[in-house]
């Protein structure tokens, strides 16, 4: 059998602990037979970050901004523990951190739904994916405590020495305050990102804030993407035949998630998004069965899993033991990356493969074959639970059926 050639290269960077083990199997197993494979390599391997002193990183980040899709391996974020497991010259930053602040992202999460594994929500049909803003608000804020008698306010203080002030409490007893910021151009470009998405994959697009309450803060953002859905893509949404960009007061919307059937794509500012992200995962059922694609304003894109190393795993695997690690979301992240591949470069047989591994892994899960954390959450009856390399070879298998 021929394999599918490609032209422009997907940047590859490789992880750590157990999903770089299962990254190679992937790759060996589901991909490099069928597919010419063409990649751009890089190590993010925390090694390799530490004797490059995180360039690697960097020019992986640089490297999807020059050939716009990429593809990564979950990594370590050190702590101090690892800082001495791994002998660092120093607590390296979040490799994730560094590729946004590159790329200047918004991270969309969607779970990967199988027959068995049924949404703990009875009306939900079909996947929800969440936007989350990452950058500012209670993750770069400050915070003080302020003593009884104090007087805390808000101080602008403009470029030609101008004060604006705001109190914003006299306190009586003890208390607390907060100074939390975003700025326009973040949240513009969090708004398109999310319309070019909606668009991308012909799905309706909700945000909510909490605009009643919070008349200049909350307000800007719905105010900033109404602005520009109007302007630049209320035309292009009606072209595709995706209902209108839909802005609702976050009580309401969390009321229309529940009672909805799904497949849309939920936008949230960046706490919310944060809070939001992890229940969805739970309700829809597991972690390890979670995608996360990094998409940004001028559309390049990262695919990952939302999971991390899974590094308890990996030590059993150290020992001799071939764990039950599940690879499924690492799976959706290269071939989201191959689809997305095939569809810049016109390679209609590259983007058909990815679905054929997708439709191959599903097939395999609801056949009952699955990893053991997936078997106590699925409803199928004869369950054959099988370890991590096992349920590659079983979905090659399924593979081969539909090539
Ligand atoms: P984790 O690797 O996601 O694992 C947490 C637990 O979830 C595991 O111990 C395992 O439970 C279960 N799990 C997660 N993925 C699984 C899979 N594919 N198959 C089976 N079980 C799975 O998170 P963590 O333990 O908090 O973090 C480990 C390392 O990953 C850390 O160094 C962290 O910095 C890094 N991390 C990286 C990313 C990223 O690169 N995007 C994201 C998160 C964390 P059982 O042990 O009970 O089986
Ligand atoms: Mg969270």
């Amino acid at each position: 059998m021929e394999r599918i050639r490609m032209t422009t290269p997907i940047v590859e960077m490789d992880g750590d602990e157990m999903t770089r083990v299962v990254w190679k199997w992937i790759k060996e197993e589901l991909i490099i037979p069928y597919v010419d494979l063409k990649t751009e390599y890089y190590d993010l391997g925390l090694k390799n970050r530490d004797f490059t002193e995180d360039e690697v990183t960097k020019e992986a980040a640089y490297a999807t901004k020059r050939l716009g899709v990429a593809v990564k391996c979950a990594t370590i974020t050190p702590n101090a523990q690892r800082v001495k497991e791994y002998d660092l010259k120093q607590m390296w930053k979040s490799p994730n951190g560094t590729i946004r602040a590159i790329l200047d992202g918004t991270v969309f999460r969607a779970p990967i739904t199988v027959k068995g594994i049924e949404p703990y929500v009875k009306t939900w049909k079909k996947p929800i994916t969440i936007a989350r803003h990452a950058y500012g608000d209670i993750y770069s804020a400050v915070e003080n405590v302020c003593p009884a008698g104090s007087r805390a306010e808000l101080v602008v203080t403009a470029k030609d020495g101008t004060e604006t002030r705001t109190t914003i409490k006299d306190f009586d007893g003890s208390g607390i305050i907060m100074g939390m910021h975003n700025t326009d151009a973040s949240i513009a470009s969090f708004a398109r990102c999310c319309f070019n998405y909606a668009l991308d994959t012909r799905q309706p697009l909700w945000f909510a804030a909490k605009d009643t309450i919070s008349k200049k803060y909350d307000h800007r953002f719905k105010d900033i993407f109404r602005e520009i859905y109007d302007k630049e893509y209320a035309d292009k949404f009606r072209e595709a035949g995706i209902p209108d960009y839909f802005y609702t007061l976050i009580d309401d919307a969390v009321a229309r998630v529940i009672r909805s059937e799904g497949g849309f794509i939920w936008a949230l500012k960046n706490y919310d998004g944060d809070v939001m992200s992890d229940m969805l995962a739970t309700a829809f059922g597991d972690l390890a069965m979670m995608t996360s694609v990094l998409v940004s304003p001028d559309g390049k894109y990262e695919f990952e899993a939302a999971h991390g190393t899974v590094t308890a795993h990996y030590y059993r695997y150290l020992k001799g033991e071939i764990p039950s690690t599940n690879s499924v979301a690492t799976i959706f992240a290269w071939t989201g990356a191959l689809r997305k591949r095939g569809e810049l470069d016109g390679i209609p047989e590259l983007a058909e493969f990815a679905g054929k591994l997708e439709q191959a892994t599903i097939n395999t899960i609801e056949s009952g074959i699955m990893t053991k954390s997936l078997s106590v959450l699925s409803s199928l009856e004869n369950i054959k639970v099988v370890n991590g390399r096992e349920l590659i070879i079983s979905i090659r298998d399924r593979l081969e059926e539909l090539i």
